[in-house]
This record gives C-alpha cells, structure tokens and sequence, in this order.
C-alpha cells in the first residue's frame, strides 16, 4: 500500500532516523537519542537513513461510526446500534494515535453527518477525501430477528478492491483468532455506498448481532467494547506488517508509547508483547 513514511511533517513530526545496525543495536541507538535527549540535544541533528516509528506512523486512517443522531441503525432489546458503534470506533481511535496514525472519526458524538441517507453517506467520503485516508474501517452491528441464533462479527470488502479484500481478510482473522466470537469468513459487499465510492483500503465491520441475546450483553459492554477495539487494531496492525517493506516492518518493532489511558481511567497495555494482547477472549456458546 501507498504507506507515507516520508510524509512526517503533515502530522507536525519531526524526521527521525535511524541506522542500519545489526541485530541488538537498536538498544545502543535508543540509549544514544535518550542521552540526547537529557543533554538536550535536537535528535533532527542525526543524518541518519530510516524511520524509527510506531506501527501507524505515516497512515491515515478513517474510523466511520455508523448512524448516528437521528438515524440509531439497528435496534437490540435495550441497546441502539449506534452507541455501540461510536464507543468502539473512540477506542480504536485511541489505540491507533497512540501508535502513531493520523486518525479521523466520521463523528465523535450522537450526530448524523446530514439530514438525509445520502447526504450522510457523501459527507462520510468527503472526509476520508479530505484525511487522504489509506485505511477506513467503518463500525457497525447487525440483526436478523428472523434466526435469533445468527451471530459473530463479519467484514466485508467490496469486489476488484484488491486491498479492501486484504484487509478484511486480515481483520476476520483477527476476529477469529483473537475475540473468537464468530466463525464467519470475509465477504464481498454490493450494496454498499461508502465501499463503492472508496478505492483505499476499505471495510464495513458488522460487530456482532444485536438479535442475539448473548452478543448484545457483550457489544453494549466496555469491556467487550475494548477488547474489539484492541482486537481490530492488531488485523490493522498485522494488514501494515504484511503490506510494508522489510525496512518499515523494522521501524514497526519499536513501538515508543507503553500504554494510553483508557477511558475507564485504567491504563491499558496497548503493544503487542505487553499483557493482555493473548488474553482470554470472549466466547459465545
Ligand atoms: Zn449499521
């Protein structure tokens, strides 16, 4: 993918680089710019070759809160769709800056882009036209009252979208793997707006079934919430790994943030060799 790690100054970062050093060395490097650092020294001053960055330095990513305002999407027993899809799309939104994306939510509250379907949906590409995303995830949930059994959470992709198809495929993984909340695959989408108007990386993830009494008590959770936050981070994370060069993959290695702090006020773990990124998943029976 058109991955812009030489694009630093857009996010108002400064150019770091780093040598070619074998194995290990990287410790010498980091024990260098820290002293730096303390001696009070430009770490800019360093002509060095490569980008020391966090995973997501350099991406643009467009996290879509689906619905929204006067439209609540799908409807549970005591939960609206779209308040599910907003606390989700906050906290992958903190999980993406804080390993360095650009990220811009389609809303930040309970508010529609426009008066009108249509509208609404335009004013949602306008902005990943005015981000020059190269990801957008947009969040949503499902429900099939008809066969109230139906659950587990599904990407999909649009047809000929080489790199949406990747990406949802990834992030079914993901889902699969991590959460383990559904055996569902990936699949094509041909009725959807957003996916047809997108030539990125583009997906709709339905989260789970709001008609399923089970995976609603999960989905209306902020612990469920967080965990599918984190869980789509990681396909995200892992779609970059696999669609990077080698040399970007080293700089993903070195995450410089430990944790962010979570909207429950605890701090959260949030790279992969830190706790919790192999914790229990939630089940459904
Ligand atoms: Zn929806």
């Amino acid at each position: 993918m058109r991955r812009r790690g030489r694009r630093y100054g857009r996010h108002g970062g400064r150019q770091l680089t780093v040598l070619h050093l074998p194995d290990g060395s990287i410790f010498f490097v980091l024990a260098l710019m820290f002293a730096m650092l303390l001696a009070g020294r430009s770490l800019a001053g360093l002509q060095m070759e490569h980008a020391l960055a966090p995973a997501m330095f350099g991406v643009s990513i467009v996290i879509d809160a689906g619905h929204g305002g006067w439209d609540p999407g799908m409807v549970g027993s005591s939960s609206e769709e779209k308040e599910i899809n907003l606390a989700v799309a906050k906290a992958l939104a903190e999980y993406c800056r804080a390993a360095g994306a650009a990220v811009s939510l389609t809303r930040e509250g309970d508010t529609a882009l426009a008066d009108s379907k249509r509208e609404d949906m335009e004013a949602r590409v306008a902005l990943c036209t005015a981000a020059e995303a190269d990801i957008f995830i947009s969040l949503h949930c499902n429900s099939y009252p008809a066969d109230s059994s139906q659950h587990g959470a599904q990407v999909f992709y649009r047809q000929g979208n080489t790199a949406g198809e990747t990406l949802a495929g990834i992030l079914q993984n993901a889902l699969q793997e991590e959460l383990a909340n559904t055996d569902r695959s990936a699949l094509p989408h041909s009725a959807s707006y957003l996916l047809e108007q997108l030539d990125i990386a583009a997906v709709i993830c339905e989260m789970g079934f709001l008609s399923h009494a089970e995976e609603e008590a999960l989905l209306v959770s902020s612990a469920y919430q967080w965990q599918l936050a984190w869980t789509l981070f990681c396909g995200l994370v892992d779609y970059l790994a696999q669609t990077e060069t080698a040399e970007q993959s080293l700089a993903c290695a070195f995450p410089p943030v430990p944790a962010v702090q979570a909207q429950s006020g605890s701090v959260r773990q949030i790279f992969p060799f830190a706790a919790g990124y192999r914790g229990q998943p939630a089940r459904l029976g």
